[in-house]
């Protein structure tokens, strides 16, 4: 064997990782021992599967398990696992280097306080790195599954690590912890047992562990050792749902998911039929650092307790991509590839269980309103739905987009800030508080809440008592466009087309009038904003603001085409109608105004006021600032 060995140092930010690790965790640092294990299990997943194929890589040792050793003179524990293994780069790739840039990308930008914040780091999926939490020096030896070479890491976590040749006969990996002085405890039995009992019970290999048994009594005492299994091993989605407890269900999302937070609720499920299925999913409590990722999906894929594949998109729509948990079916192959998964018409079975089975999930939070509940030991009132919606809301949204199938499902779950008063309303809450005299839901677009408030499109419907939808979010107008109406009632833009409210003989009668009388004024206002709007007319919109510009009934509204263009698209300028507001006494001076100039300037004041009440700019920021300051010389 040869005696050099190699040194590397650390990628920058694993020394980042690591301080913190050892920082921030060290009152949870026995949680290192369920990371081992979660990565031990993860590498016997891996090799169980590949072996599906390949059944060469089984060989022998077909026993999968998972070994704990402890041993006092040396002052070590070991955990040792006859999964795939790693060779010489991946020990190197996988253990010196953060390979997910979004955890380094994180790693960077913590702040000092966020650091302390164990929840933000949970989310790196420090994994390994735990070992240093109790550990002075670890040694990682391992062979990879198919190889005949046996390499040796070891690092004390001092910026470097050493690479060597190692001595392992079967494949697989062992991690050879130099327990630090203040976690010897580590190697006595109980403390042992205890923690694998209460974080890793469900892991589905046996984790075994050799302990000493004294029997007889007296002279005749004598003392052996023999090797028992210390978690149940058996996949916890497998139970029956009644004999599962809160705390396990917890724990299990945990080492699943990476994360230090308990799940905000989660659905365990098992459908029987032609098609068998059994599913345990989860929503988190915080959204992820990279949610953003489309492409990611946290549910795993097990046909007959065998692991498939993490990220099974296939099974879980982009926009659930935020469900965490496990998905195992008994129809699908074993062999299962992505390429048999887009084509399987199980699939799409398993699809749809997944979305129905999560929607019904969040039905259920948005029915359940404020509870008391178990916040970190402490009994605390929350609303999760609320919780829910601050978080992910957006995918809600996202889904009404692609899930064409369960848009109902999917608006009634939607939730919106109105003019009501400054909650969150469901649509269901909205159209329950709708007028005798109601036909639609009306809705208002905004950069702000401040502006969508505030918008002059709003005055008549305010006025009437009707409530509006302050919607502030880009897509918002996109998802109502898409939905049209909900339990029946059209979603009307208050900026767009005629808003055709109910009026009496009287004040259709009045407006008739009023259009006649102002006829001489809307044709020499049209004249003078003939190269920005379309037409002006008279509104029935306006109580307060004298003129305001609307799109037609089917255009894009003002504020999407804002966000578009900021978006970098090239979007032909629309142009609008405006409204003006026959009652208002600037309307009224307008009509008896005959200096042609002076009623040019007023008109484009006019017109300017309009844009900037909507939260955009003047035409010619310039020349309004100059109106205006004419305007109030003269005053
Ligand atoms: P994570 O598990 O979040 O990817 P870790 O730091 O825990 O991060 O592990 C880094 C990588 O090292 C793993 O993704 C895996 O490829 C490899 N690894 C860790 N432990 C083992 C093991 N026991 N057997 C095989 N590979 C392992």
């Amino acid at each position: 064997m040869a005696a050099t060995s190699e040194k590397h140092v650390f990628q920058a930010e694993v020394n980042e990782v690591l301080s913190l690790v050892v920082n921030s965790l060290y009152s949870h640092r026995e949680v290192f021992l369920r990371e081992l294990i979660s990565n031990a299990a993860d590498a016997i997943d891996q090799l169980s599967f590949r072996a599906l194929t390949d059944h060469g890589l089984m060989g022998q040792d077909e026993e999968l398990q998972i070994e704990l050793v402890r041993d006092k003179d040396a002052g070590t524990l070991t955990i040792r696992d006859n999964g795939i293994g790693m060779s010489h780069d991946e020990l190197i790739g996988n253990l010196g280097t953060i390979a997910r840039s979004g955890s380094r990308k994180l790693a960077e930008s913590l702040s000092a306080d966020q650091k302390k914040d164990i929840s933000l780091i949970g989310q790196f999926g420090v994994g390994f790195y735990s070992a240093f939490l109790v550990a002075d020096s670890v040694r990682v030896i391992s062979r990879k599954a198919g190889s005949d070479e046996t390499w040796e890491w070891e690092s004390a976590a001092k910026g470097d690590f050493e690479i060597r040749r190692g001595e392992r006969e079967t494949r697989g990996t062992e991690l050879v912890l130099k327990l630090k002085d203040d976690a010897k405890e580590y190697l006595e039995e109980w403390p042992v047992r205890e923690t694998v009992r209460k974080y890793s019970d469900y892991v589905r290999w046996p984790i075994r562990m050799e302990i000493e048994k004294t029997t007889g009594e007296g002279d005749e005492k004598e003392t052996t050792t023999e090797w028992v299994a210390l978690n149940a091993a058996s996949a916890l989605w497998t139970r029956n749902k009644g004999e599962i407890e809160d705390a396990q269900y917890q724990e299990f999302y945990k080492s699943l998911s990476h994360d230090w937070q308990d799940p905000l609720g989660w659905t365990h499920f098992r459908i029987e039929g032609t098609h068998e299925l059994t599913g345990l999913l989860y929503i988190p409590t915080k959204a992820p650092f990279d949610l953003g990722d489309r492409k990611k999906s946290g549910v795993r894929l097990f046909v007959k307790r065998v692991f498939i594949m993490d990220d099974a998109q296939e099974i879980v729509p982009e926009w659930l991509r935020f469900m965490r948990g496990v998905v195992d079916s008994e129809d699908l192959p074993l062999n299962v590839s992505r390429e048999i998964l887009q084509k399987d018409a199980t699939t799409r079975f398993i699809r749809k269980q997944v979305v129905g089975k999560s929607l019904t999930l969040l039905e259920e939070l948005a029915n359940e309103g404020e509870t008391e509940r178990d916040v970190d030991g402490e009994k605390q009132k929350v609303n999760r739905f609320e919780q829910f919606w601050s978080e992910f809301g957006r995918s809600l949204k996202e889904g009404v987009y692609h899930e064409f199938d369960s848009r109902e499902r999917l608006a009634g779950l939607l939730r919106f800030r109105s003019t009501h008063d400054d909650e969150l309303h469901g649509l269901a809450d909205y159209v329950g508080r709708m007028t005798e005299d109601q036909k639609s839901i009306y809705y208002v677009t905004g950069d702000s809440l401040a502006t969508a408030k505030s918008s002059p499109h709003i005055e008549a419907l305010a006025k009437r008592g009707y409530e509006v939808l302050l919607m502030t979010d880009p897509i918002d107008e996109w998802v109502v466009d898409a939905l049209r109406e909900f339990d029946g009632k059209q979603f009307v833009s208050a900026a767009k087309g005629a808003l055709d409210l109910p009026e009496s003989e009287e004040e259709k009668k009045a407006k008739e009038e009023k259009e006649k009388a102002l006829a001489p004024v809307l044709e020499r206002l049209g004249k003078s904003l003939e190269s920005n709007v379309k037409s002006v007319r008279v509104t029935d919109r306006l109580t307060d603001s004298p003129a305001c510009l609307v799109s037609d009934g089917g255009g894009m509204s003002a504020h999407q085409e804002r966000m578009l263009r900021e978006a970098g698209h090239d979007v032909p300028e629309q142009q609008r109608i405006l409204e003006v507001n026959p009652d208002h006494p600037v309307i009224q001076k307008l009509e008896s105004m005959t200096d042609d100039d002076q009623f040019g300037e007023w008109s484009a004041l006019l017109h300017d006021q309009a844009l900037i009440a909507e939260g955009a700019l003047p035409t010619d920021p310039g020349a309004f600032a100059r109106r205006v300051a004419q305007l109030m010389t003269k005053a």
